[in-house]
């Protein structure tokens, strides 16, 4: 088989080679040791906790080691893309501090590396394809969903391991003439990776590979064997090229990104070995766990559990610095014992390390949030957390706005009762929370939580009253 010529009949309209690409993005100029990292999240309008998380993992490695930190919209997956998805994104990631030095903005992108959103760099994916091709590693693949359910259910019957792979990938061998007629007759094809794996063999002969994760030390899988889609019918690429082809031409050091990812690694490290690029350092970070009403540890899921979206957050009107602080708790196993030694000093002054991440699933737990929030709100003063508890209700709660905005002075004194001396009151959490605690300060907000008992007349309580003002002593 030429090849070459199959590159060429498959993609007549690429006419940049590999090496215009490492041209424009040259290797990076950065000190020794400088990380370069990126947080690749999908615009499908919904980010989460563990967004969050990987993104504290990437911010600190970059800023800490005097790197890169940037931002990539990963829309190649146009059923899940939600309008407006990439503004939310951008917007709660500033909220919660976390600032990008380039990539996808709302005023478009900055940085030498871009374009930063995937769904615009269809050229460079099949330009890499098209290397792929032309080199035996990658083919044209014209298996119908109807052909591969059939697959499916023979591998079933075999007991065999379902996808496609060794002599399940019909389209593998097909000759040029084959290929040439298919698309003379319009026939849809995806490119599919020619992996040279091969799991039918038995097991002590199945090739291993190891992987170092700065999180979890060796990894130490099987070889890739399935010929894994990296362009579809459309010519979008899938997760599993565009990650490899844009970490690479970004220039990424080190790519952290959740655990979910490490059944698909052996794909990933073929695929980098096939382009002769150096893969990143991978930092699987651990899923986001909690304990159940049964005691029992289990993923944080979307439908159960409201706290897992980033939204949730700002509305209940956590403080961004209690949130960074509860994350850098579990993301770091020493932080609590730095921040006992260093009360005062600002959390960037934590030297992050991911060797001190758990890797067996980090423990969310709201009621520790809680608490250290309570300390972290303390210490912030009354005028400022006056400002944010103004900010928090002019976004959701406008209608209790005019009893705040305006009459400034007299929130700070409420918000600082019981704030000074020794024992300051620690009870603040967030500012729906707060709002409630201050609310009977204002008419239209006073509950009595305690009436009058049925047996006291109004005459008594008139009394009583009267006689507990005798004695009240503010
Ligand atoms: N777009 C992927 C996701 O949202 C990103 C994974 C990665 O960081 O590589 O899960």
């Amino acid at each position: 088989m030429n090849y070459e010529k199959l590159a060429e009949i498959l993609f007549p309209h690429i006419t940049k080679t590999p090496d215009d690409y490492e041209k424009l993005y040259p290797k990076r100029e950065l000190p020794e040791g400088a990380k370069v990292t990126r947080l690749g999240p999908s615009p499908t309008g919904f980010i989460h906790l563990g967004n969050l998380y990987g993104a504290f993992v990437d911010e600190r490695l970059a800023h800490q080691s005097g790197g890169r930190f940037f931002l990539r919209i990963e829309d190649t997956d146009d059923k899940r893309y939600v309008e407006g998805a990439v503004e939310v994104i951008i917007n709660s990631l500033r909220f919660f501090g976390i600032n990008f030095d380039e990539g996808a903005t709302m005023e478009g992108d900055i940085g030498g590396y871009g374009d930063y959103t995937q769904s615009h760099r269809g050229e460079i994916y099949q330009c890499f394809a098209k290397k792929l091709v032309a080199e035996g590693h990658a083919y044209p693949c014209f298996l119908t969903e109807e052909e591969i359910a059939d697959i499916h259910s023979k591998q079933e019957a075999e007991k065999a391991n379902p996808g496609i792979y060794g002599k399940w990938a019909l389209s593998r061998n097909l000759t040029m003439e084959e290929i040439e007629a298919n698309l003379a007759a319009g026939k849809s094809y995806v490119i599919r990776l020619k992996s040279d794996g091969d799991m039918s063999l038995p097991e002590d002969r199945i090739r291993r590979f190891q992987v170092e994760d700065a999180i979890r030390g060796t990894l130490d899988m099987p070889v890739n064997d399935q010929d894994t889609v990296l362009l579809k019918a459309t010519g979008i690429p899938t997760y599993h090229f565009a990650h490899v082809v844009d970490d690479h031409l970004m220039r990424t050091t080190h790519v952290v990104r959740g655990a979910e990812w490490i059944p698909s690694l052996p794909i990933h490290v073929e695929l980098f070995d096939k382009l002769g690029w150096e893969p990143p350092v991978y930092c699987h970070t651990a899923q986001l766990m909690k304990l159940d009403e049964e005691g029992n540890k289990r993923k944080l899921s979307k439908r159960k559990d409201p706290e897992l979206s980033l939204d949730y957050y700002r509305q209940e009107g956590y403080h961004p610095q209690a949130v960074k602080e509860y994350l850098l708790t579990i993301l770091n196993s020493n932080f609590e014992e730095w921040r006992i030694a260093n009360p005062d000093a600002p959390a960037e002054d934590f030297h992050f390390t991911t060797e001190k991440m758990s890797s067996g699933g980090a423990l969310f737990d709201l009621n520790k949030l809680n608490d250290i929030s309570k300390d972290v709100l303390v210490k912030i003063p009354a005028k400022d957390l006056c400002a944010f508890l103004i900010g928090w209700a002019r976004e959701f709660r406008p209608e209790i706005l005019p009893l705040l905005e305006g009459h400034e002075e007299y929130i700070e004194k409420i918000l600082d009762l019981g704030r000074d001396g020794k024992k300051p009151r620690k009870d603040f959490i967030c500012a729906k929370q707060i709002f409630e605690f201050i609310s009977y300060f204002f008419d239209d907000h006073f509950v009595i939580e305690d009436s009058i008992p049925a047996e006291v007349s109004d005459e008594d309580a008139a009394e009583i009253l009267r006689k507990h003002l005798e004695t009240y002593d503010h």
